[in-house]
């Protein structure tokens, strides 16, 4: 049976390249990068600093020392927010971000509104576009942190993040971006976009699990992360899974290499997939944005009368894993707060599927899921009460 891995928007596969760089780590190089006195030990700490020069030259960052490695996207996000919010609270107590974020700040959040901070949630418009005059309007003389993500993960939006970045800095507000869907599909520069903090996760592009980063600009107040010895510059002690790092550094550097190639190719597939659903299936929507300002890799799209478990159900028979915003996948009754954010009813969300892909995605593959989920979705509404009468 044909195997098609349409979920990258929840995890890519590790490059080869990647893999190369890590396994010496996991070998020769086992030193501890604090340990300064024996040969091992200070090859561990060299290549971790070359490591560092690379990402932070590939975010465009000015200095090494602004990129700190954490253990995960989920890190980043919390140590940003929480971080921010404790370091600064002597100026306010308000945070700002937007009610589709990712849950690593939605309920990062929640937890520092039971800890006398206020946060507002923006809304989005239908797109799941933020705006920053929204961001504007919020802004109160108590307000100290500003978090809105790059790119959307369930539906590709890209928000005006050097718009926003601008509205901070007049307002002398910590502006932080979780842009872990964006690295690796679109261009990513700190410094261009104007942020004083980035969260960076390396299995979002061809990097290993369990490694990410925080970009800190230099002179943004944060509270140290874990308390124990001086890594990260004291700021995140534990020792530095040196190996996950390295598969971070290369898996960044050649996804800046080929940005533009893969970013080609993901296009052309995406709006294979979008086309080749709209002509052939009734009652769909697309959601998120048409085309401008969305996200290279992703396509998700609602269909009506029909559950997205089920189609994911159906799907994964058929070899192809994808991933739906609706109840079950999530554990919880409603459907995805994202889709609930840009306006649609229950009952049209719950029927939602994500499709991701990335550069080894053919067209081959994608005509096959054309050719596949056209009779799915007729075969799961000819036995839904809800499509009955419909189609008469
Ligand atoms: C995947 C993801 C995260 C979490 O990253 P992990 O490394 O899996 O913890 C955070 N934010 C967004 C937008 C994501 O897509």
């Amino acid at each position: 049976m044909k195997s098609v891995y349409m979920d990258n928007n929840a995890t890519t596969a590790l490059k080869k390249e990647a893999l190369d760089a890590m396994l010496p780590y996991y070998t020769d190089i086992y030193g501890n990068a604090s340990s300064k006195f024996y040969k091992i030990g200070r090859d561990s700490e060299q290549a971790l600093y070359q490591m560092r020069v690379s990402v932070a030259e590939n975010l465009g960052a000015v200095n090494a020392n602004e990129i700190y490695f954490t253990g995960s996207g989920c890190e980043a996000d919390n140590w940003a927010v929480k971080g921010a919010a404790f370091a600064n609270k002597s100026r306010g107590n308000h945070i700002i971000t937007s009610k589709i974020e990712h849950h690593a700040i939605l309920n990062t959040c929640e937890y520092l509104e039971k800890h006398g901070f206020e946060v507002t949630y923006l809304d989005v418009d239908e797109y799941g576009f933020v705006s920053a005059e929204a961001v504007e309007k919020a802004i109160t003389d108590k307000t100290i942190l500003i978090s809105i993500m790059t790119a959307n993960n369930e539906i590709g939006t890209i928000e005006p993040i050097k718009e926003i970045a601008d509205v901070a800095k007049r307002h002398k507000v910590i502006f932080h971006t979780d842009a872990v869907q964006a690295i690796g599909h679109m261009p990513v520069n700190v410094r261009e976009l104007g942020v004083d903090m980035m969260s960076v996760s390396a299995h979002k592009f061809h990097g290993p699990k369990g490694v990410g980063a925080l970009y800190i600009r230099n002179g943004v107040r944060i509270d140290n992360l874990i308390h124990g010895g001086g890594q990260e510059r004291g700021k995140r002690a534990a020792t530095e899974n040196l190996a996950g790092i390295a598969g971070m550094a290369k898996a960044l550097e050649v996804a800046v290499k080929n940005l533009e190639h893969s970013m080609s190719h993901c296009m052309r597939m995406r709006d294979r997939l979008i086309k080749g659903i709209k002509d052939n299936i009734p009652y769909c929507r697309l959601n998120g944005p048409e085309k401008d300002g969305r996200i290279c890799n992703n396509v998700n799209f609602s269909f009506q009368y029909v559950e997205g478990e089920s189609i994911l159900m159906m799907l994964d028979m058929h070899g192809i894993a994808a991933s739906s915003g609706s109840a079950c996948a999530s554990g919880s009754l409603d459907p995805s707060h994202v889709l609930m954010a840009i306006g649609l009813p229950h009952e049209i969300a719950h029927g939602s599927l994500r499709l991701s892909v990335c550069d080894n995605i053919t067209e081959d593959d994608v005509d096959y899921v054309i050719e596949v989920l056209p009779h799915i979705i007729q075969r799961l509404r000819d036995m839904s009460p809800l499509y009955e009468g419909v189609e008469k």
